[in-house]
């Protein structure tokens, strides 16, 4: 046998941006034995994670839920709403932006990527994968779209490969005020329960999340949150689709059932997640990580190193890209801190592969969850010969003393 030590003394730090590590009280509700389906408990079990779900985007219409990775719920979002050949007007804000392009043509649409052009002086990065959304770029698009061929606007919200959060209100001002009738779609898997998102009162069409990041449940269900024009689109709408269809599976949500068999313990998970969410409270949550994201950033300040987000207006409360220094390999870094410390934590991704690795700060975390991950990547650094300036940790512990508060308590 070989000598594998997969439980070594202690926990994990999984401090990868998702999946992020599961709370005790929601593995503890998966454990329930699975309930039939199609038998009177499980309405009640639909029905309650169908409204709670609500709650969360922040919407009166309906969620879809479907049992797949957030991938899946990109391609539901593109199939219900759009036909072959739609102008899709896409905009590149690192590499989850690139992917969801990729499926657009892949599955006969045609994306236009618009970006930020240039390239950063600084770390030799592409700007557009430094900055959030610019809202004006898309606007000019589309009033220079006359015929209104572009069907669709399509923007990740918390662009994980970067760290950067993109304002929403802003995109959806900008296709207002171009008069342009093209659906919005956003993609806010790693932001919801996170970052402060709102589906109806941003004027979103089809909001697309997943359940491994701010909801705190392993993979497996991903959502479609809707509007009644992007319902309406898909009354017309002509890629093919039957597994992804909205209109049977909202059809038989009104009971709290689905089409087909649900996961069901998952469901049982996101029950536990919703309650736990909304016990705190969703501008509590908001708050909370958008405190961890500032001391985590205090951190690699002090360090005297660069983070991947170079937008102050939009650093991501969920995860914080760090830029190593030229000619240090950020997966040499990683594999480290992995070896020595028994901490995950993201790679750079695409564009970005060895350039920057990403600390999530999401979901179940607190002040000490973040003072011992930064303390795993300061000591992880040091190791791998890169000159730090400061102490990061000395720095976030600084300004988490500084801005600590008696925490909300409710019962594990
Ligand atoms: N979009 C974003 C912003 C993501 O962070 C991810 C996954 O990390 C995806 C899409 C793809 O989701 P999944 O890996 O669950 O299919």
């Amino acid at each position: 046998m070989p000598n594998l030590n997969f439980h070594p003394a202690g926990r994990h730090f999984l401090q990868i941006p998702g999946p992020s590590p599961v709370p005790d009280r929601i593995l503890r509700a998966m454990s329930h034995p699975t309930i039939d389906h199609r038998g009177p408990e499980f309405g009640v079990l639909g029905r309650q994670v169908l409204s709670g779900i609500q709650q969360i985007f922040k919407t009166r219409h309906p969620v879809v839920i479907y049992p797949a990775s957030g991938t899946g719920a990109w391609e539901a979002a593109l199939a219900n709403t759009l036909s072959p050949g739609d102008a899709v007007l896409m905009y590149e804000t690192g590499h989850f932006a690139s992917l969801w392009k990729k499926m657009a043509e892949r599955l006969g649409l045609q994306p236009e990527f618009i970006a930020l052009p240039g390239t950063d002086t600084e770390t030799g990065l592409p700007n557009s994968w430094r900055h959030g959304v610019q809202a004006d770029l898309i606007g000019q698009r589309l009033r220079d779209d006359r015929a209104h061929r572009i069907k669709a606007v399509c923007v990740v919200h918390n662009e994980t490969s970067t760290g950067v959060t993109s304002n929403i209100a802003a995109v959806r001002r900008a296709i207002d005020a171009a008069g342009h009738p093209a659906l919005l779609l956003v993609d806010t898997i790693s932001g919801l329960a996170s970052a402060d998102y709102r589906h109806d009162e941003w004027g979103v069409d089809v909001t697309i999340s997943g359940s491994q990041k701010g909801l705190m449940l392993p993979p497996g269900i991903s959502f479609n949150a809707l509007s009644p024009k992007a319902l309406e689109a898909s009354k017309t709408s002509k890629l093919p689709k039957s597994f992804w269809a909205w209109d049977e599976i909202v059809e038989m949500n009104q009971t709290g059932y689905w089409p087909y068999t649900p996961n069901t313990n998952l469901l049982y998970g996101l029950a536990e997640a919703i309650d736990m969410i909304l016990a705190e409270g969703l501008d509590n949550v908001y708050t909370r990580h958008d405190r961890l994201a500032a001391a985590c950033r205090g951190a690699v300040q002090a360090w005297g190193l660069t983070t991947q987000c170079a937008d102050p207006a939009v650093h991501s409360p969920v995860l914080t890209g760090v830029v190593t220094p030229v000619g240090v390999d950020a997966d040499q870094v990683r594999a480290l801190i992995y070896e020595r410390f028994n901490m995950s934590l993201g790679a750079g991704l695409g564009k970005l592969k060895g350039r920057m690795f990403r600390i999530g700060h999401l979901g179940d975390c607190n002040d000490l969850t973040l003072m011992a991950t930064l303390a795993g990547c300061e000591m992880g650094l040091r190791l791998a010969g890169v000159k730090l300036g400061d102490s990061g940790v000395a720095a976030a512990m600084e300004q988490l003393a500084a801005t600590s508060t008696a925490l909300a308590r409710h019962p594990h």
